[in-house]
């Protein structure tokens, strides 16, 4: 995304300030999901960098299989992964698949949480890459990483719509391909 582009697809974000409570800012991208072309550029500007350029380079590597994180990371992950031309797996919240599944639990800001793979949906070796439509703490996006890789699979890359720079995900995810489209402090 250019600059101006980039303010554009911003300006389509929400803020709610202490939504759910006090002191998060809920970034609501429903506006965006609904603007035709503003989605369009979005799942552009991820598939560009795993597409080959002119010169027939892949600047974040090929991708075998798009992962999203349940709930947002499927809206962005399923387009996404048309566009790569490979398939969708659904990371999912637990209790919601039926056995037998991969699990990974990992702690929030108040409380834990866990998802979960069905056990067998991902190849041996498949090259992922996980999508969500915010990197806050990075607890979220490290647990995904690790069931990914724990089911077998090579996370590529980590790809968010927007990164909350201030809460340190980055450093959780370090060591790691972290691709961000908007960054707010
Ligand atoms: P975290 O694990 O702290 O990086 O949180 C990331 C997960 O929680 C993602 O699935 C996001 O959709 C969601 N999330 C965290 N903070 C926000 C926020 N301020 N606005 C919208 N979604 C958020």
């Amino acid at each position: 995304l250019g600059p101006r582009r980039a303010a554009e697809i911003r300006a389509l974000i929400r803020d709610v300030p202490d939504y759910p409570h006090p002191p998060v800012v809920f970034r609501d991208i429903t506006p965006l999901l609904a603007d035709g072309p503003a989605l369009a550029d979005v799942v552009e500007a991820f598939a560009r960098l795993h597409l080959p350029d002119a010169a027939g380079r892949v600047l974040d590597g090929e991708i075998d299989v798009v992962a999203g994180m349940e709930a947002r990371g499927f809206l962005l992950g399923a387009p996404l992964a048309t566009r790569l031309g490979v398939g969708f797996l659904p990371l999912r919240k637990a209790g919601k698949l039926p056995p037998p599944v991969e699990r990974v639990d990992y702690d929030l800001e108040y409380g834990s949480a866990a998802i979960e793979l069905r056990t067998g949906t991902l190849r041996p070796g498949a090259r992922v890459l996980l999508i969500d439509d915010v990197l806050a703490t990075g607890g979220t996006a490290r647990a995904a990483a690790d069931l990914v890789e724990r089911s077998g699979g090579h996370v590529m890359a980590l790809a968010f719509l927007m990164e909350l720079s201030g809460l340190g995900g980055r450093d959780r995810l370090a060591g790691r391909t972290v691709e961000s489209l908007l960054r707010v402090g």
